[in-house]
């Protein structure tokens, strides 16, 4: 059975406890982009730096990089996103409405009663016809076709153009990978489902070069590696699937792909968070033709020249974050209490707040003692200090936001200066002196 759909419940809930807000929501809206708040660019951040450390930092065989967003337009002809990163469209001529040819089962017609596109005895479809999902601007003053640039619509290509660059720079030898995050532009046509298609994104790519005829190997390891790595965030494993893209789905340039897939709940049930591609010498050879330069490996030991083949890992990091939102999400009773509470049962290195403290009265010297703790922790933990309603009622609050300890400095704090420590998950409270905090949360918080 597939699992519920928290979304809107979800929607409501970032929005209220500022995760995530509409773009210019003042205006009305932009469609499908959003705004990270305050706990949002925690949550999303904490994902990028589990990637950055995961890829990077643990590894001497990939290196990062940070390539810029506009690129030279030869790099979309050579990649092949100028003449094939379209999708069928076609428009309604009754109700102006304009939906993806290939998914018309997914859409629905804005006359009522509630149909598909084409369903109404009124509908008037056009022809399917092909439109280009890339943003194009243009580059200096004047608005003319050779000053037409793109907003990257993927950040792999940065990386395709600077291999040398990495290559020689630091002294890598094959096999080994760059590595990079930032945002992409797709003017998608059927955008949705919250952060999950949105026309601004981010995503987190690497591209691993091995020799030719190693690639099946490496490609099998990274599968394995990248879908470690979601399990590793805390995504339940019953909700993560491989999809297997058959000789149908694949890219022409590709020679094996796998999407990593998680349950969203509800009618969007399993979607692809992740791609593991095998994309062959394609993406090198296209550059070398459009750019008339070598992009070849010279490997000194064996004396010889070749053009590496790419395994790719994709992920969009606005995805993983949805994905941990609502894996994360639950409802539950508490025991002795009419209300429920409603949790975020986020991997405690996602959580926005590691700890809240809070004094049970504003007197006694309680609200002092609270700030010397918080000023303490600041520097090790992102921490919150809430002193307004009843405790039951700032235990809720960050249990909504997924804080995973909350400190409360009690009558008995300020005369022997040991204070309580609740877990979110289990509930239990602890007595832990006040000056031990720092190696306590340090030791539960991995
Ligand atoms: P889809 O089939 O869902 O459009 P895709 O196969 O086009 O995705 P890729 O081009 O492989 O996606 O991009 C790699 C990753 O980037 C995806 O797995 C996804 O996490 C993310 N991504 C792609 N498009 C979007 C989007 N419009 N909004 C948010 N994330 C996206």
């Amino acid at each position: 059975m597939s699992n519920p759909d928290v979304m809107d419940k979800l929607v409501s809930l970032c929005k209220r406890r500022g995760f995530i807000f509409q773009s210019s929501e003042i205006y009305g809206g932009t469609g499908s982009v959003w705004d990270y708040g305050p706990l949002g660019v925690e949550l999303k951040k904490n994902i990028k730096d589990r990637w950055w450390h995961a890829m990077v930092r643990s590894r001497d065989d990939i290196e990062g990089l940070d390539a810029a967003i506009l690129m030279h337009p030869r790099t979309w002809e050579a990649s092949g996103h100028v003449a094939g990163f379209v999708d069928p469209l076609v428009d309604c001529k009754v109700c102006k409405g304009r939906f993806r040819a290939d998914k018309l089962e997914d859409a629905k017609c804005p006359q009522k009663p509630s149909k598909q596109p084409g369903q109404h005895d009124a509908c008037a479809l056009t022809e399917a016809r092909q439109f280009n999902l890339m943003f194009k601007t243009h580059m200096g003053a004047l608005e003319e076709s050779a000053s037409i640039v793109y907003l990257r619509p993927e950040t792999a290509q940065g990386i395709f153009v600077n291999f040398l660059n990495v290559q020689q720079s630091m002294r890598q030898k094959v096999p080994f990978g760059i590595a990079q995050i930032g945002k992409a532009f797709r003017n998608e046509i059927t955008p949705g489902n919250f952060i999950f298609r949105t026309r601004e994104f981010e995503q987190m790519e690497m591209q691993f070069f091995v020799e030719p005829g190693t690639d099946m190997e490496w490609f099998e390891q990274w599968k394995a590696m990248r879908m470690q790595w979601h399990l590793d965030l805390g995504l339940s494993r019953d909700r993560l699937q491989f999809h297997q893209h058959r000789a149908g789905e694949l890219a022409h340039y590709a020679r094996a792909a796998f999407d990593v897939t998680f349950d969203f709940g509800g009618t969007l049930g399993f979607q692809e968070i992740e791609g593991v591609h095998n994309r062959g010498d394609f993406d090198l050879t296209q550059h070398q033709q459009y750019s008339s330069k070598k992009l070849e490996y010279f490997d000194q030991v064996n004396n010889k020249r070749y053009v590496p083949y790419v395994i790719e890992t994709s992920v969009g990091a606005d995805r993983v974050t949805l994905a941990a939102l609502v894996n994360a999400y639950r409802e539950e009773a508490v025991e002795g209490e009419t209300e429920g509470r409603v949790v975020l049962g986020l991997h405690h290195a996602l959580a926005p707040i590691k700890a809240a403290i809070f004094p049970l009265t504003k007197k006694d010297g309680q609200p002092e003692m609270a700030h010397a703790i918080l000023n303490d922790l600041r520097n090790s933990f992102t921490v919150d200090y809430d002193e307004t309603g009843s405790i039951g009622k700032r235990y809720r609050r960050q249990d909504e936001v997924g804080t995973p300890f909350c400190i409360t400095v009690d009558p008995q704090s300020t005369t022997d200066q040991t204070v309580t420590v609740r877990d979110r998950d289990t509930l239990a409270q602890e007595r832990v002196a006040a000056g031990s905090l720092k190696a306590y949360l340090a030791a539960k918080l991995v």
